[in-house]
């Protein structure tokens, strides 16, 4: 079968001919329609200090996709061939206390497909039967294929009440953008979505009606003023990864505030911790999305009217995978899909 893979320790990735990957007894083989290339992925290719470190050579990558049943190993039973579904990426493990608990993204003794082991860049990958979930029929083939970093914005954004609130969301990359349609959708009074990159901000007005800033040309407090507000932001969700942008949320928050943190910064950062305390701000982390809660939850927003499908900008066949990236890395897309 065809697989995109990294080979060796270098840039870049290459079309290979591999082996089907062999079906254990609770395994499923998916044979793959859609997939989606993740900010992880451009890190593989550009072989980054996290990816040099992280990834072992040769590898498959990819974990947003979607897919048919192809085979599935002898102790499954509930899935049929041809059944379209997409897969949690996330393989954990069943020995940690939060494994036991059913509290499994917190799992330590999880693996990330297409970063721990091969993924779903080929025409066929393989996963255990416990990762599968299976997609409703309102959820067409490229939306089935975004649902990972969906799901991360559907884990962020539904951590707080957001009915009534008003929401800061810094960075409009596709999760930023994602998580603005969301509180939208669920009724947030006013959603300002902030980012440095005027595309970005332009693209996210093509999928939500949320309010946009770039905040390196005008300040977040003379916008909250114009918009009515005058505590400060009721939630807040971190997007992207920036010491600066996290300050200014930071700044802008109402006291009591609950604040959402996703995105990774790229290097440590200085923050004045009694800011946060003397305005009594809630702070959680997100990890990954809260497994199978967060899928129950991401589908039936989607269900129920949620449009998401323009933060999709291009789609490709697998074969122009070079073509797709090189967009990537020149930050001028949004989420970029390849078909198998
Ligand atoms: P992305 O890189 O496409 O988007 C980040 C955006 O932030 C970019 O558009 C960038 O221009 C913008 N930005 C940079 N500085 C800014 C500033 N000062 N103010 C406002 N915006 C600013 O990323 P994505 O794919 O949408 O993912 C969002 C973040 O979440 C990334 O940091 C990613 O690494 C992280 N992530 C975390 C998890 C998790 O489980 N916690 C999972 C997936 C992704
Ligand atoms: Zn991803």
């Amino acid at each position: 079968m065809k697989a995109l893979v990294k080979e060796k320790a270098e840039i870049g990735l290459h079309l290979k001919d591999v082996e089907v990957p062999k079906v254990g007894d609770n395994d499923v083989l998916i044979k793959v329609k859609s997939t989606a290339i993740c900010g992880t992925d451009l890190h593989i290719w550009n072989w980054d200090s996290w990816a040099s470190k992280a990834i072992k050579p040769p590898l498959t990558l990819g974990h947003e996709f979607m897919g048919t049943i192809h085979k599935v190993g002898t102790n499954v039973d509930r899935f049929r061939i041809g059944e379209r579904v997409s897969v949690e990426s996330h393989i954990v493990g069943n020995r940690s206390r939060n494994a036991r608990a059913g509290r499994l993204h917190l799992d330590p003794d999880t693996i990330n497909l297409g970063v721990d082991r091969n993924g779903a860049f080929a025409e066929f990958v393989c996963v255990p039967q416990s990762n599968i979930v299976p997609l409703p029929d309102e959820v067409n083939d490229s939306i089935g294929s975004i649902l990972d970093p969906f799901g991360n914005a559907v884990h962020a954004s539904l951590s707080f009440d957001l009915a009534g609130e008003d929401v800061l969301i810094t960075g409009a990359g596709p999760i930023g953008i994602m998580s603005a349609a969301i509180a939208i959708h669920v009724g947030a009074r006013n959603v300002l979505l902030t980012d440095i990159n005027d595309e970005r901000l332009k693209l996210a007005k093509k999928v939500c009606a949320t309010e946009v800033l770039n905040p390196s040309k005008s300040s977040i407090k003379d916008k909250m003023e114009e918009m009515g507000l005058r505590e400060g932001f009721d939630v807040g969700l971190e997007m992207s990864g920036s010491e600066i942008a996290l300050k200014d949320m930071i700044q802008n928050m109402m006291m009591g505030g609950n604040i959402a943190l996703l995105g990774l910064p790229s290097t440590p950062i200085n923050l004045d911790i009694s800011e946060i305390i003397f305005k009594a701000l809630n702070i959680k982390a997100i990890y990954g999305r809260e497994i199978f809660e967060t899928w129950y939850k991401g589908l039936a927003l989607l269900q129920s009217g949620l449009d998401i499908k323009n933060v999709i900008t291009h789609e490709f066949h697998y074969s122009d995978y070079e073509k797709a990236f090189d967009l990537l890395n020149q930050g001028k897309a949004g989420k970029v899909i390849l078909k198998w």
